[in-house]
């Protein structure tokens, strides 16, 4: 997904740029984790750019210049997966270089509630016979499904 790889290595050198003392603390980590649903087992997996495993915090750095509840969303995702793994994971911190600013994010049982249900919606997504109907194409630009989606588009 040439479309989403290049936005996300281009998130990861800010990250790496904005905050060079950043890659000798922390460390890169994929995790799994299987999760329970109405449909069975589900594998979920995510790369984490930076994480403190001795403070037991999430770092994720976005280029962006605006705030998204989607970025909050994510960084969710990945204290999921590791407390799934019995990893500490105590919270996330977002950094907007471009805004100069930086946000918490904590990850409650009920958000946990609310990521399990997430996951058990894409499953019934990914298991239906033919996709959904796209969203609006100015929805879509940062999508990692953009080029399956708008392949037929010139
Ligand atoms: S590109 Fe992504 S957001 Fe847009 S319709 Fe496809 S899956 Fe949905």
């Amino acid at each position: 997904m040439e479309h989403t790889s290049d936005i996300v290595a281009e998130g990861k050198l800010i990250g790496e740029t904005s905050y060079p003392q950043r890659a000798d603390k922390n460390q890169e980590l994929e995790v799994s984790a299987e999760v329970f649903t109405d449909k069975g087992f589900v594998t979920c997996t995510a790369k984490i750019d930076f994480f403190d495993a001795i403070r037991g915090v999430v770092y994720e750095t976005k280029k962006s210049a605006a705030k998204e509840l989607a970025h909050v969303a994510q960084v969710q995702f990945y204290l999921y997966l590791l407390r799934k793994n019995n990893i500490t994971a105590n919270y996330g911190q977002i950094e907007y270089p471009k805004l100069r600013q930086t946000e918490r994010v904590e990850l409650s049982e009920e958000g946990e509630a609310k990521i399990e249900k997430s996951i058990l919606q894409t499953t019934e997504i990914i298991s239906l016979e033919s996709c959904p109907p796209t969203l609006p194409k100015s929805k879509c630009s940062k999508c990692s499904y953009f080029d399956f989606c708008w392949s037929t588009e010139e």
